[in-house]
């Protein structure tokens, strides 16, 4: 009897702890701010110190990977993860001075984001972008006149090009990738050496040099950085040409940030547009749209070099310990104001 009676409490226990787990799972996913900052104790994994010793790369010369023992400096590939005090940005610049290299940035402003967002994000981007570099901005756009004037340093240049306006947001966001595609294939290809390609929707808020140059290089999600990778929102649905099947996927890449040589970009958007021109065949929509195949690309054919959610942060999340200095801020979100 009496064991029967323990047994039973025992029974409740294990119910009331899983509907526990249940519960703070729920919040946390709905956002609730206090749950959230329980992430951090959800751990990263660990650079092995024998492949610490081998992080380098050309612009950023040796990295300093123990300088960041909090958080994750390596990928599983090799590729460095770079966190504030891992690198030299000292050596970083002299590099890409001796390199003698035109940096493209690209970014799109259609509808309503260029009056809300344009004018900031260059104006940041002038004082924090490749700084003492050569860089040529690239902004797409369907009004050419409406475009900011933004006083430029020299060695640096602003170009406009005219895109038509897609209806729904959804494909302003992913046409992206065929645009790129052709424009890397073009001027801008002959132009740069090196481009990022970004989101309207954020500003520069500190230094983002030349130690985040690399063939290929992916932003970490800031929302995503630490969760379980069974958790991670990529395309499920096997039809998609976006699809990771499960224990398929490394990191969640944020769309927003994303850049390499123009070789490998040129790779990168067109297997993204093919993608999607595959997906829209079918009547299928991937779940982030150019994010879901930009995630798939990058299973595939894994980036050179990651950037730590420090690159590219969501102020939302409030303030972390590992995030030291946010290089770019996502800015507020409107739709309801934006999106059609
Ligand atoms: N975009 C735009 N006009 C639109 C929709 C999107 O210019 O109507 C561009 C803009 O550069 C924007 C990017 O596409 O930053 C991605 O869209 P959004 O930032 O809304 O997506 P989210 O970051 O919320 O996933
Ligand atoms: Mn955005």
């Amino acid at each position: 009897m009496a064991l029967k009676e323990r047994l039973r409490t025992w029974k409740r226990l294990f119910w009331l702890l899983i509907l526990f787990a249940l519960g703070l799972l729920g919040l946390y996913l709905y956002g609730l701010p206090v749950i959230r900052h329980l992430e951090v104790l959800i751990p990263m994994g660990v650079c092995p110190s024998a492949r610490m010793a081998l992080l380098r790369d050309n612009f950023t010369g040796l990295l300093h990977p123990w300088a960041r023992p909090e958080v994750l400096t390596c990928t599983s590939w090799g590729a460095p993860i770079i966190w504030d005090g891992t690198f030299d940005p000292a050596v970083a610049q002299r590099e890409a001075l001796q390199q003698n290299l035109t940096i493209g940035l690209t970014v799109f402003a259609v509808g309503r984001y260029l009056e809300k967002y344009l004018a900031r994000f260059l104006e940041t981007a002038e004082q924090h972008f490749m700084v003492g570099q050569r860089v040529v901005y690239y902004v797409f756009t369907e009004r050419p006149d409406a475009v900011p004037r933004v006083a430029l340093a020299p060695g640096r240049l602003l170009r406009v090009e005219r895109v038509a306006r897609e209806r729904r947001w959804q494909d302003v966001s992913m046409q992206r990738m065929h645009t790129l595609h052709e424009a890397l294939g073009g001027r801008l290809g002959r132009e740069a050496r090196f481009v990022f390609c970004m989101d309207v929707d954020q500003y520069f808020h500190g230094a983002f040099g030349p130690e985040a140059l690399s063939e290929s290089v992916a932003q970490l999600h800031s929302w995503h950085y630490r969760w379980p990778r069974w958790l991670l929102p990529y395309e499920r649905d096997a039809r998609s040409a976006a699809a990771l099947a499960p224990g398929e996927g490394d990191f969640y890449y944020h769309a927003a940030v994303f850049g390499g040589s123009v070789a490998a970009l040129r790779g990168l958007t067109a297997h993204c547009a093919q993608g999607q021109r595959r997906d829209r065949e079918l009547g299928l929509e991937a779940r982030w749209h150019d994010e879901s195949h930009l995630n798939k690309f990058f299973w595939l054919h894994k980036p050179a070099k990651v950037l730590s959610p420090e690159f590219c942060w969501s102020p939302d999340i409030g303030s972390r310990a590992e995030i030291r200095r946010p290089r770019l801020l996502w800015a507020p979100k409107e739709y309801a104001l934006l999106r059609d």
